[in-house]
């Protein structure tokens, strides 16, 4: 068992929330459970699976690494919703940028898997110096040719540096992995400027999918995510770690509605080693349906947070 990733208070203190299988998996009949500190409130998973082992669980069949191509036919459809995300981020950070068109910004995005974004960014603004690192590089060694002009390197964000500061950090679904939240928070406050802004994006534990859901909602993905984040609790866990939050939205750039049917299928427990084909118009069906409803997501919390946080000023 471990202590509190926000607030280091001891397991004892803490409650059970829930207990899920391995979402998205078919390598174990392990179930997991996230408990709620008593403390600070922050619901993370204990025990946690040791990071070595996590390897069981990204196994090639696993959806988001098939990309596109796993809806078979539809791929060209399906790549589509990815650049959309894509979009969206770009959309985000060039709120700043154009701001103050003339600087040459520096945007170090955490985590960045498969660059898609960061080849967004600098498609549409050209002069940013834009930096990109992930624990592993298997998300850009096989092209290096698709990165060009993006910077990209192997490294544990608690134990990186560098030698300027950024403009702009960007976490898109990354904090929710990381195993010592607070550790790469206030490393990253330590390579930020009073006016470096940090936009972090998660799911939203209090969103009416987990609520509809339960143990089958998909932004659980037990057991990758090590904690699950209110608005509450990710503020506090970027105020024990130097930042304060600016502003936080419910619209974030995730497809909320794809969040929802992935835990859709999670509950209906389909084979996630199969195409998904099959599913693709159903899917597409159920998206124009809904979408009135998920037009709303900037009022009502569907499934993700967006914050956006500056160094906390003394
Ligand atoms: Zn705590």
């Amino acid at each position: 068992m471990i202590n509190c990733l926000c607030c280091g208070a001891p397991p004892e203190r803490s409650e059970p929330v829930i207990t899920t299988p391995a979402h998205m998996s078919h390598e174990t009949s392990e179930t997991y459970t996230f408990v709620r500190c008593g403390s600070c409130g922050l619901t993370y998973l204990n025990p946690p699976v040791p990071p070595e082992e996590l390897g069981r669980f990204y196994p090639d069949y696993y959806l988001p690494y098939r990309g596109p191509s796993a809806w078979g036919r539809y791929a060209p459809v399906a790549a589509r919703g990815q650049a959309m995300t894509d979009r969206k981020r770009v959309r985000r950070v060039g709120r700043h940028v154009k701001a103050a068109p003339s600087r040459r910004w520096r945007v170090l995005d955490v985590g960045c898997g498969h660059p898609t974004f960061l080849r967004s960014l600098v498609d549409r603004f050209p002069d940013i110096d834009a930096t990109g690192i992930d624990f592993v590089d298997t998300g850009w060694r096989d092209e290096p040719r698709n990165w060009q002009g993006i910077t990209l390197i192997q490294s544990d964000p608690a134990e990186f540096t560098a030698q300027e500061p950024w403009d702009v950090i960007t976490m898109w679904h990354y904090l929710e992995h990381d195993y010592h939240p607070v550790e790469t928070l206030v490393r990253l406050r330590e390579m930020a400027h009073q006016g470096t802004r940090l936009l972090v994006e998660v799911p939203d534990l209090e969103s009416l999918s987990r609520r509809w859901y339960g143990p089958a909602w998909e932004g659980w993905h037990a057991p990758r995510h090590t904690a699950i984040y209110s608005g509450g609790t990710l503020a506090e866990t970027l105020r024990r770690s130097g930042w304060e939050v600016v502003n936080r939205t419910t619209r974030g750039t995730l497809d909320t509605f794809a969040l929802w049917w992935m835990s859709a299928m999670e509950r209906r427990g389909i084979d996630w080693t199969a195409s998904m084909e099959s599913r693709f118009l159903p899917f597409m069906t159920g998206r124009i349906l809904t979408a009135p409803v998920f037009a709303l997501e900037g009022i009502v919390p569907l499934g993700v947070q967006l914050v956006e946080a500056r160094p906390q000023t003394r």
